[in-house]
């Protein structure tokens, strides 16, 4: 036997050479254009004829050479069949839903839920019939909750604002027994620490706002699929309209090429961070997946790559809401806002009862999650040390 094949390259090898010219520019010229001008009319039909199937240049929300570059890296980056993108992470979720449900299905969804996809379900998904329901995050009540009429599972993975873990192998395995769908925010992972199509999603979503673009400057959501789900996922993004700008997409090519670079860093001032915090006495409790226990822990050494910038805190019951609101007041380096992904350290506290429906949090203390961004870990912590304090005594 020959032995000339090649390896396949490493994830950051393989996210620097996605959607590049192959000579020339290093990087693929931005293409702003709404019509694309034909020479004839022969060609002109053909184009017509095959474009249900194939990426071919046509019109402006169809693709330019700038959006189908990111698609390329983007299907690196969470190894599927193809990819479409969306102007913001919860647009791409809407036109997931869009795409696969009909009135008179019914879809289960995670408790631990991005919180504006509650809205999402409670108002426009039931206006087209589309029942829901939400599981317990550790997917322990999954299989009791699916119905007739379920045709999708949605999960996120950890779970918004507390991380919780689920075997997403064993979800998949239950969605394929009885018909359903999986899709799966993979926003927390960002495909370079998770990879959900690989354990059995069909549809990967990621709130490229994030990680992706990692400098606060540009909203984007991406949805990558299998080869099955991705006709019906192609169609609805066609129908619905949805593209993004030109220089929207340079940008965010552009933060994929040093994505596993500042997720190494993100994730070592995280774990400065968490170690610090995990020693205060004002704190309760650390969340984290580097820190999850039990089933928490094995799912996250065997499916993830690591961590991110993310950690949330439980403060002891010493810690009153308004001690906590005036903390963070203090916090020089953690701006107070939302989101998360950039290069910058972000703080906001957590309402966990308007973010969950099944579980109660009334006995527990106040809360906030951190973004570690990519400055000194010693500035952040110490900008704690002064903010804790100064407040929490
Ligand atoms: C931010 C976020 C979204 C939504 O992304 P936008 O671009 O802000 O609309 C979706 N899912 C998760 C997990 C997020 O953190």
């Amino acid at each position: 036997m020959e032995d000339t094949k090649k390896t396949k390259a490493g994830l950051s090898t393989s996210l620097l050479r996605a959607g590049r010219p192959h000579r020339g520019w290093v990087n693929t010229p931005v293409t702003r254009g709404s019509t694309y001008v034909f020479d004839t009319v022969a060609q002109w039909n053909d184009t017509r004829r095959r474009r249900g199937e194939e990426r071919l240049l046509s019109y402006g929300s169809r693709g330019t050479d700038s959006t189908h570059a990111l698609e390329d890296a983007l299907v690196e980056l969470e190894g599927g069949h193809r990819a479409r993108i969306f102007p913001t992470g919860l647009a791409a979720i809407a036109v997931v839903f869009l795409a696969y449900l009909k009135a008179g299905d019914h879809v289960l969804i995670t408790d631990a839920v991005y919180e504006p996809v509650r809205r999402l379900c409670a108002e426009s998904l039931a206006q087209l019939g589309i029942t829901h329901t939400y599981y317990s995050p550790d997917g322990s009540d999954l299989a009791d909750k699916i119905q007739p009429n379920t045709t999708m599972i949605y999960a996120e993975n950890p779970g918004s604002l507390t991380y919780d873990m689920v075997d997403l192998r064993a979800v998949s395995a239950l969605a394929k027994k009885h018909g359903c769908l999986l899709a799966v925010d993979n926003t927390w992972g960002s495909g370079i620490l998770y990879q959900p199509l690989a354990l059995g999603a069909d549809i990967s979503v990621i709130a490229a706002t994030k990680y992706l673009s990692g400098h606060s400057d540009v909203m984007m959501g991406t949805v990558v699929t299998n080869e099955a789900a991705w006709p019906a996922m192609n169609r609805a993004a066609l129908n619905y309209g949805q593209t993004v700008g030109a220089d929207d997409a340079y940008l965010m090519l552009r933060g994929l090429r040093t994505l596993p670079l500042r997720m190494r860093a993100h994730q070592e001032n995280m774990l400065a961070v968490a170690d610090w915090l995990s020693r205060d006495k004002r704190v309760a409790r650390v969340m984290c997946p580097a820190y999850a226990e039990g089933e928490d822990r094995k799912i996250f050494e065997r499916d993830f790559k690591g961590s991110n910038g993310l950690l949330s805190v439980e403060f002891a019951p010493t810690v009153s809401l308004a001690k906590m609101e005036a903390m963070i007041d203090a916090l020089e380096y953690f701006g107070l806002g939302a989101s998360w992904g950039g290069y910058e350290s972000l703080v906001v506290p957590m309402n966990m009862p308007a973010a969950r429906s099944l579980s109660s949090w009334s006995e527990r203390g106040a809360m906030c999650r951190f973004h570690c961004g990519l400055e000194d870990a010693e500035d952040l912590i110490a900008d704690l040390q002064r903010a804790f304090d100064a407040h929490l005594s």
